[in-house]
């Protein structure tokens, strides 16, 4: 079996009330569902809310009661030094973030990521124990062309292909289709499932079949609660990374919930 996985995207949205009211709803719904239990919830805020949902991420009397993990949403690819505005990995290991999403395709798309820089920021993450998101998935013109595999195919290898087996394991794949994020196109379960098997095909070439086969490997672009059930009950997709409905505690909560019982 492996993990079930819901990560949220929070983006650069909330302000510090509306985090913090967000993050004390999601908890509260996660303390009374059961459910939820074999999932793992992440939540990945702004950098700036990262303490606050720190402190709301567990039951203030029995700490070991843990509703969600932390994560951000990007790193530096730098150990330290003068890179203004950059944040390290030490520092998110040194505020116990857990989880960081690495390759997302706005960090691609407005900031000129590299895969390059996608290989060095897994890299600083790893050495630091933090578990990265890394992200792939192809343009919609570049499914137009059926040039999907060939997209995901280089970004995996030029991304991620470099690691050894053992840290490579330490990882989490998302596939996000970039014509379904936040466009409300969300992939139907077969084309997603399609390019998951894809996916574990690959890292069985390149790192056997027990890396395969516990690989967890996410879902990401317009996932919500109508949709995410029929995704989840893929054989290859674990879960989701969500963004616009991560911002509702209540659709969040019934996306964590998706999971054929
Ligand atoms: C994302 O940004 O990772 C994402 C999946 O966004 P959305 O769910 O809004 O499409």
């Amino acid at each position: 079996m492996r993990r079930k996985i819901v990560a949220g995207n929070w983006k650069m949205n909330k302000t510090f009330q509306e985090a913090e009211d967000l993050l004390a709803e999601l908890a509260d719904s996660l303390k009374e569902e059961q459910e939820y239990q074999d999932v793992e919830v992440i939540v990945c805020p702004p950098y700036l809310y990262v303490e606050m949902a720190h402190d709301l991420s567990s039951d203030e009397e029995d700490e070991t009661q843990v509703y969600y993990s932390v994560g951000v949403q990007d790193v530096s690819e730098h150990d330290k030094g003068a890179y203004t505005g950059e944040v390290s990995a030490a520092m998110l290991s040194s505020m116990d973030v857990e989880y960081c999403i690495v390759g997302h395709s706005e960090r691609r798309k407005y900031f000129g990521e590299t895969d390059a820089q996608v290989a060095r920021k897994v890299e600083q993450l790893l050495q630091n124990e933090i578990t990265p998101i890394v992200c792939c998935g192809e343009q919609a013109e570049e499914r137009e062309a059926g040039k999907q595999f060939e997209v995901i195919g280089r970004q995996l290898e030029d991304g991620l292909f470099g690691l050894k087996p053992l840290d490579f394991s330490r990882l989490i794949i998302a596939y996000e289709p970039v014509w379904a994020i936040g466009t409300g196109k969300t992939a139907t379960p077969e084309q997603a499932q399609e390019i998951h098997a894809w996916i574990r095909n690959l890292i069985q070439e390149k790192y056997g079949k027990e890396i395969a086969r516990v690989i967890p490997i996410l879902y990401g672009g317009s996932c919500n609660a109508k949709t995410a059930k029929d995704l989840f009950a893929q054989p290859d997709i674990d879960g989701g990374l969500i963004g616009g409905a991560s911002l509702n505690a209540e659709d969040f909560v019934a996306i964590i919930n998706s999971f054929e019982k």
